[in-house]
């Protein structure tokens, strides 16, 4: 069942959608979305940001 009126696709819940490490937002099918990874105590850790402006200001 699609809903016609969701624009997220790939059936991504915006619950579940990362959230901005500056902003907070979700981040959701953002075209300058960004992600950061690093490890940290043997885990992957990663922060999402919507922009280079958020990634910018994440330090
Ligand atoms: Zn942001």
């Amino acid at each position: 069942m699609v809903d016609p009126t969701s624009d997220l696709g790939e059936d991504v819940d915006p619950d579940d959608a990362p959230r901005c490490g500056t902003c907070g937002e979700p981040v959701v099918d953002a075209p300058d979305h960004r992600v950061l990874t690093w490890v940290e105590d043997d885990a992957v850790r990663s922060v999402h940001f919507c922009d280079d402006g958020c990634r910018a200001r994440w330090d």
